[in-house]
């Protein structure tokens, strides 16, 4: 598969300092498609100069200068959409339809949402007697997973490079070949050299190098609730500046009145969706007790339809997860499930058939589940739903609210006005009222354990800027 043996500093691909090597495997067959260096601190520390010394001149760039950056940024993304979701679904083991239709394509929307924004953002502002400038943060240190390798890259380094920052972009190690391409795409897009910055390596080496190092300004983190604690604490000690978009247990709330089947036919695509791997995955469905048992058969022979496979054949639904790691925390998961006592009334942990090679995961639907079971409270980030009962709608809400976390979530109900009433009262970032549409403006990020800070749209960009006020 196509790489670059090098990481990309200051506007070219330079050879990394150590001799360390990272192995990019394919998730559907356990090949190993490239290999691609380890960076060390030595390779952060150059990254974060590169972009220290290109910051005032980006700062100080006209914001119409940094829009017609992006719109060429969106132009080669959307040029070469069939060759990042290959890559994708190469290193992810995500459907090539998905790829192609998400992973790629929204990318290119958020992208071209910045261009707009950048050229239209009120950067200064009259307030009373003062004059508000909206800054640049300075030098953005960016660390991303793997369940969207181009889509959380996006999200973080637009809004920077529309607010005036430069960036240094640790990707996940299990997806740095979709990094590199990006990293071309910056290129040719004519952004100067310094601006944004490459540096693959392992989380606990590079990643904590960048977010260790003295002259990053701001850490923008998504990951694991573990890791976010520890960046967080990280950037606490050193007062910098800190997002984290962190995991989520979303809760999808089927309200009496509302058009059961879809609303169960909606959860399962969402749930499925990525093979799971999702943060505001719709993982806990709760429905009335006199609709239980026939949102339970509808979910199970809705299952039933999704077919696992190789993600590049058009009849696959599911791909593998991303790595053996995975395969054997959501595997396990599924057993603690049984375990546990709730009722499994599809899938289950054994390897789907015909599909020992690869890490294949069957998708899986449990019923009678109840609040304090694992598999209610904790993140499996695989393709694994809950079902569970409840008989009033203040008993729906307190366990919808029964989280850690608080990312994302839905209400169905028969009317528009009782959904919105419910959805007030969830603990949660954003909810899907009634099947409402993924919105690549509005604001994204978590409640309680789910995050610190917003992404996309002009929250997104607010991230990346700070404050000053001349009074007159
Ligand atoms: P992870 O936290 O292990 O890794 C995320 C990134 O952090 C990777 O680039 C990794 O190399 C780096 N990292 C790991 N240890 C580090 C350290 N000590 N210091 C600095 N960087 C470090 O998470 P993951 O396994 O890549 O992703 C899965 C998790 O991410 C899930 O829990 C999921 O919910 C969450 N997630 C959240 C969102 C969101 O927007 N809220 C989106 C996607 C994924």
């Amino acid at each position: 598969m196509k790489h670059h043996d090098a990481m990309f500093i200051d506007g070219t691909w330079r050879p990394a300092a150590g001799a360390g090597t990272i192995e990019v495997v394919n998730p559907a067959d356990e090949r190993v498609i490239a290999t691609v260096p380890a960076g060390t601190a030595e390779d952060v520390d150059a990254a974060v100069r590169a972009a220290r010394a290109a910051l005032p001149g980006w700062a100080a760039t006209a914001p119409a200068e940094r829009a017609a950056r992006l719109t060429e940024l969106r132009d080669q993304l959307a040029a070469r959409t069939e060759e990042i979701a290959r890559t994708i679904t190469a290193e992810l083991g995500t459907t090539l339809g998905f790829s192609r239709r998400v992973q790629a394509a929204l990318p290119v929307v958020v992208t071209g949402s910045y261009a707009e924004l950048a050229a239209s953002y009120p950067f200064e502002e009259r307030i009373g007697n003062s004059t508000v400038f909206h800054e640049p943060v300075g030098v953005v240190a960016a660390i991303t997973p793997w369940n969207y390798p181009l889509h959380q890259v996006v999200n973080k380094v637009a809004p920077a490079l529309a607010a005036g920052c430069t960036v240094v972009l640790k990707p996940a190690e299990d997806t740095p070949l979709t990094a590199q391409l990006f990293a071309e795409c910056v290129a040719a897009a004519g952004v100067p050299a310094g601006v944004f910055n490459l540096v693959t390596g392992l989380g606990h080496v590079a990643g904590q190098a960048l977010a260790e190092h003295p002259d990053v300004d701001l850490v923008s983190f998504t990951g694991s609730t573990a890791v976010g604690r520890k960046i967080g604490a990280i950037a606490g000690g050193d007062v910098k500046r800190v997002a984290l978009e962190l995991g989520g247990k979303s809760a999808n709330v089927i309200l009496p009145g509302a058009d059961l089947d879809k609303a169960v036919q909606v959860n399962i695509a969402d749930v499925m969706r990525n093979s799971g791997q999702s943060c505001n995955a719709l993982t806990r469905m709760l429905v009335h007790a006199d609709q239980y048992e026939e949102a339970v058969a509808l979910a199970a022979q809705g299952v039933s339809g999704y077919v696992v496979g190789d993600p590049e054949d058009d009849a696959s639904r599911l791909g593998p997860v991303v790595n053996a790691r995975q395969r054997d925390r959501v595997r396990g998961y599924i057993e603690r499930g049984v375990q546990e006592g709730a009722r499994l009334v599809a899938g289950g942990p054994d390897a789907p058939e015909g599909l020992q090679r690869g890490y294949f995961v069957r998708p899986t639907v449990f019923a009678d589940v109840t609040t304090d079971m694992a598999i209610a409270q904790e993140e499996i980030f695989g393709p694994v739903l809950s079902i569970l009962k409840y008989e009033s709608e203040e008993e729906a809400l307190r366990i919808a609210n029964d989280s850690a976390y608080g990312l994302g979530g839905a209400v169905w109900a028969g009317d528009k006005e009782t959904a919105v009433a419910f959805a007030r009262r969830l603990d949660t970032g954003q909810v899907d009222i009634n099947g409402g549409r993924f919105n690549p403006l509005a604001p994204f990020g978590g409640y309680k354990q789910s995050g610190v800070g917003r992404e996309l749209g002009p929250h997104g960009l607010a991230e990346y800027l700070q404050t000053k006020s001349l009074q007159f």
